[in-house]
């Protein structure tokens, strides 16, 4: 079995990558034409990865179950991606943006990853801009950069409201380089069902044609999983509907310990949900509140009044309304991290001061900076007594150059001009820091199999700071992962093809048949949507903002019971040969039905509050915590990496203890 040796290198922080660098073997060129690897996933962080070792010269196999690895998930990416290059001269540096991680993961990640990601974030920008992502630029031509949460420097690039899509069509661009050259096969519309090991390695995977419903098998020398996170374990979220956890789920009921299952980052600009009947929630960027000032009424009458319809929230004057975030976090206001941000709103709705009608939305308004922009554009036109048209209209012009995508979604959906009067949002469900535990090579407990991107565990610790998912994924992709793999391949230089024509890919291949048999023949009575919405339900209820012991339990025990239910009564449609979505729905709920178990153990075993996850018993009703000591002793700073044991009640827990030699651990303040 596996131990859980997370293989830092020796010596400074600031030496480790190098060193290593310096240090590991390499694959010469003419033996890594001799080398496959297979790449579940060409989202940002499997598509940059596949591009850079097919560019390398290992023949890479790519699956991705959309049609296009234009369509992964990632193409939702709105507000940025952060390096530390100081453009700005505002005191950035690879230490602050490392040091700003791990504080905003509540001290929670490997310092070693984190300095490392903090290292290669440079790179990514100079090579997407190679590839031609247009980047933002400011007056001079220079890139340009923002603010994200929980930082005091400008170091996020973006791409007005869609940096996701820029990067990948770059990632997409270097990629078909490598499909044209054949160094990358790519299968669309190809789902992975299952990992093969031979002789305990990656050796292959079983994978679904998802169009003519044909069950392949496929081999390499290594396999990475670049699947994603599994915020649908939710069912609503601000993810793809299609984002799902099968393939990290399939192998780590393989081996591949997964890590703190339970750190769920909650964004707190999602337009609110509506009703019962509504399969999807709507991020509006994080970039949002670098302009947009967050607010709820001062006094309870207004409160009830905006609720009634008697009031409008642009009659409220700038002294009955209360800034919480700035009055709480004067330091950072309204650019706190996600988790803090989000709790102070529920925070204010818990006592009664929501302004929708469910009590569950609070503003976001531009009027303050519409006002601001709009007089600093009058001055610049030397209009000496600018009018209030001139002053809103000036004001709007900017606003709408950096966010005009973002207000027009917001405006398609809620029906409400943005401009005019603020926008209502509410926390939801977004990122899971959780996933597969890897070691510093990003390699799972299973030996040659790789995870990286959201479905790691990785860099993030208990929450994400904004902006550092896609630096994350790039990282891993670009820069990472090709050397790390490239130290475990050259072991492999004489094995020579990898034969699918074995017992282990057959055992693999009949597993996955009875499953997708049983689905087709069972004949129940409730759709897939029925138990995914179920589970959501218990999720969000009691394994979502807040949790305590009680509910963890219960949550333990529904799901349980749901899965059983599951099993029995689910009713799946049409055929398994040809393209059936409700067939591919209920193996990805069946897998979210167990997560979702093993999501509720591990937050249980965790008395403390750190980052998203928010433990009731160690807290005050104001949304401070109570239980400081807990939260900052060294004791709670571990990893838990889950051992599968045939069922998620029965997972073995794994500690990997977090050190700090770098950074002092303490308590979080915004303040
Ligand atoms: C609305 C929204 C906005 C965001 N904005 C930002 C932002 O501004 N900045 C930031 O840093 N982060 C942002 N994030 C987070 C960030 O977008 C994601 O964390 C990141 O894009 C994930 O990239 P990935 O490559 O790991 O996975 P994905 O992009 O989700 O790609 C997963 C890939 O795996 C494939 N796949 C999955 N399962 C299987 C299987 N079983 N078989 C075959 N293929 C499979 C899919 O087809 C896809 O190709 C945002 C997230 C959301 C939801």
């Amino acid at each position: 079995m596996a131990t859980l040796d997370s293989k830092i290198p020796k010596g400074p922080l600031k030496d480790k990558w190098t060193d290593y660098k310096n240090h590991i073997d390499l694959v010469n060129p003419a033996n890594k034409r001799n080398i496959d690897v297979i790449v579940v996933g060409t989202g940002l962080a499997g598509g940059s990865a596949s591009a850079t070792l097919a560019e390398l010269g290992y023949n890479v196999k790519a699956f991705a179950y959309q049609d296009s690895p234009r369509r992964a998930h990632s193409i939702a990416a709105q507000g940025g991606i952060n390096a530390a290059k100081n453009y700005q001269g505002d005191g950035d540096s690879f230490y602050r943006l490392f040091y700003d991680t791990v504080k905003g993961g509540d001290y929670r990640s490997r310092e070693a990853n984190v300095y490392r990601l903090a290292e290669v974030s440079a790179n990514i920008i100079d090579q997407c801009v190679a590839q031609g992502v247009p980047f933002a630029r400011d007056y001079g031509g220079l890139l340009d950069n923002r603010s994200f949460g929980g930082v005091l420097v400008s170091r996020t690039f973006y791409a007005k409201g869609q940096t996701g899509q820029q990067l990948l069509l770059g990632a997409y661009s270097a990629m078909n380089r490598q499909i044209a050259r054949g160094k990358i096969e790519m299968f669309n519309r190809h789902e992975m069902l299952d990992v093969v090991l031979v002789d305990g390695k990656a050796r292959g995977i079983i994978a679904r044609n998802l169009i003519t419903g044909e069950i392949e098998r496929h081999s390499a020398h290594a396999v990475v999983i670049a699947s994603g996170g599994y915020g649908n374990v939710y069912f609503l979220s601000t993810n793809a509907m299609g984002s799902n956890a099968t393939a990290a789920w399939k192998i780590h009921k393989k081996g591949a310990y997964f890590a703190n299952p339970c750190y769920t980052q909650i964004h707190p600009t999602c337009i609110p949900r509506s009703g019962d009947y509504q399969s999807k929630l709507t991020l509006m960027s994080e970039s949002l509140r670098n302009d947009g000032r967050i607010w709820v009424p001062k006094n309870m009458e207004d409160v009830m009044a905006i609720r009634e319809g008697r009031k409008k929230p642009t009659d409220l004057s700038e002294e009955q309304r209360d800034y919480y975030l700035e009055r709480r976090y004067p330091a950072f206001g309204n650019l706190v991290p996600r988790d803090v941000a989000s709790r102070a709103a529920k925070e204010r709705c818990d006592a009664g001061y929501g302004v929708n009608k469910t009590g569950e939305a609070v503003y976001l308004d531009f009027k303050s900076a519409i006002d601001r922009y709009g007089k600093e554009q009058a001055k610049l036109k030397h209009i000496t007594n600018p009018t209030a048209k001139e002053v809103y209209d000036f004001g709007k012009a900017i606003v709408e150059a950096k966010y005009g995508n973002l207000f027009q979604m917001y405006e398609k959906i809620v029906d409400e001009n943005p401009y005019e009067t603020p926008m209502m949002i509410y926390p939801a469900t977004h990122y899971t820091m959780g996933g597969v535990w890897v070691d510093y090579n990003l390699m799972t407990t299973v030996d040659g199999l790789y995870c990286i991107g959201e479905a790691n565990f990785s860099d993030h610790g208990a929450n994400r700071l904004g902006a550092s998912a896609l630096m994350q994924g790039l990282a891993d992709g670009y820069f990472v992962l090709p050397y790390t793999i490239g130290d475990y391949l050259s072991a492999d230089i004489r094995t020579g093809k990898i034969s699918t024509d074995t017992k282990e890919f057959e055992e693999a291949e009949k597993e996955v048949t009875s499953r997708l048999d049983f689905f087709i023949n069972n004949n129940g009575e409730h759709s897939v949507d029925y138990y995914h919405k179920k589970l959501g339900k218990i999720m969000w209820n009691n394994v979502g903002m807040a949790r305590n012991e009680k509910g963890l339990k219960e949550a333990m025990s529904e799901i349980k019971a749901l899965r059983e239910d599951f099993w029995k009564n689910v009713k799946v449609p049409g055929d398994q040969n040809e393209m059936n979505p409700e067939l591919e729905k209920a193996g990805r709920v069946a897998d979210f039905l167990e997560l979702g178990e093993l999501f509720a153990k591990d937050a249980l075993i965790r008395e403390e509050s750190c980052g998203g996850h928010f433990r009731e018993e160690s807290v005050e009703l104001d949304g401070l915590q109570k239980g400081e000591a807990k939260r900052n002793d060294k004791d709670y700073a571990f990893v838990s990496a889950w051992e599968y044991k045939g069922d998620p009640a029965d997972a073995i827990l794994h500690k990997e203890e977090l050190e700090f030699n770098d950074i002092e651990l303490k308590q979080r303040s915004y303040k």
